[in-house]
């Protein structure tokens, strides 16, 4: 069946992210709930960044869940409008931190009500200070398995796969053992961890697939078009190795005396970010040929509430023509 959508393009009516995972690789992207009301603007507002990432087709978007709960009122508005909209499946991450079982129930019942029937389902990131998840679910392990005994089929559930190893993990085996129970406990597909060392990649997929995790993958990508922010990405939370060619990249047009206090020319500090950038998107560009042809099963683009540039990569990646 097809139906011809109000942004003028026609596409199968695919209600979940599982099935078009069946059929072809699937296509999405990540924001963020802001938190400002000038921020909400700049997403969520006509001729915002939603409305320009919906111009790319995505299959689906999703939005990010704060620790501890702190924005589910923000990332609830930001899903609604993306339901509202109808140009692209809504998917919330949810996360275990700062969660009884009853609070969990009420909060999946209102996405449901809302419509929001996709969900990431995440241990979380342990707020500064904290060392638990401080609610009654540790693992997302256990959050997959309670989402199916409550909800059966309801939601389609997506869990998170570290390719480097989660930087708190015991060992790699280890962690690709939990993957695989998110898998028997009931979860769909996996979406990756930042991960830009191709070696590793492709010995992680070759491990979980030895492991029986069968899961298709949706890789998550983040664009490469800032050194400071390529810098944190890699090491604020996740400790991602960044490969001799990135590093080549960031030498190469390294803003002194660093990206994050600069103290060169102005001009001289744009033309270096301009040329950082240009390099990044080819850079980006490539890691999605490569991911490609390693056959995995989508392409999940962290765009953090950013448009700049995300059309120039779907394009040249040839993304766009699988919609
Ligand atoms: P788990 O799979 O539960 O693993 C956490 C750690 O515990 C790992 O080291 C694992 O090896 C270990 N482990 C797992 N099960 C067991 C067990 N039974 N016994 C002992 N050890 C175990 N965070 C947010 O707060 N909000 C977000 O919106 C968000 N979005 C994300 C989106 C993506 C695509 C990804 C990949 C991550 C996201 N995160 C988000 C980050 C995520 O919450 C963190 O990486 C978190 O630290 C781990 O979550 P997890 O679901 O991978 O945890």
């Amino acid at each position: 069946m097809g139906f011809c959508d109000n942004i003028g393009y026609t596409r199968r009516k695919i209600v979940s992210v599982k099935d078009i995972l069946k059929e072809r690789m699937a296509f999405s992207f990540e924001v963020f709930p802001p938190k400002t009301d000038k921020g909400m603007e700049k997403l969520c507002s006509p001729g915002g960044v939603l409305d320009q990432l919906y111009e790319l087709r995505p299959d689906y978007i999703s939005c990010t869940y704060g620790a501890g709960g702190t924005n589910v009122g923000k990332n609830l508005e930001v899903l609604d409008k993306i339901k509202q909209d109808g140009k692209a499946i809504p998917l919330t991450h949810f996360t275990c931190i700062g969660n009884t079982k009853e609070g969990i129930r009420q909060q999946l019942d209102t996405y449901l009500d809302h419509g929001i029937n996709h969900m990431l389902a995440l241990r979380g990131d342990f707020p500064v200070g904290w060392s638990g998840t401080g609610g009654d679910l540790h693992y997302a392990t256990q959050l997959v398995k309670f989402v199916r005994k409550e909800y059966g089929d309801k939601f389609t559930i997506a869990v998170a796969g570290s390719p480097e190893g989660h930087v708190a993990c015991r060992s790699i085996e280890a962690d690709i053992s939990f993957l695989k129970q998110k898998q028997d406990n009931g979860a769909d597909y996996i979406m990756t961890q930042l991960c830009w060392d191709m070696e590793q990649f492709k010995r992680w997929l070759d491990m979980i697939r030895k492991a029986g995790v069968t899961m298709p993958i949706d890789v998550g990508v983040i664009p490469i078009t800032d050194q400071a922010a390529t810098i944190t990405m890699a090491y604020n939370r996740n400790a991602s190795v960044i490969p001799k060619e990135l590093s080549r990249l960031l030498t190469k047009h390294w803003i002194f005396p660093n990206p994050y206090n600069p103290t060169e020319p102005e001009d001289v500090v744009k033309a270096k970010k301009a040329a950082f950038k240009e390099e990044g998107m080819l850079y980006t560009i490539r890691q999605i040929d490569q991911y490609r042809a390693l056959g995995c099963n989508g392409i999940h683009m962290y765009v953090l509430n950013k448009s700049d540039g995300v059309a120039r990569l779907v394009n040249e990646s040839g993304m766009m023509d699988y919609i």
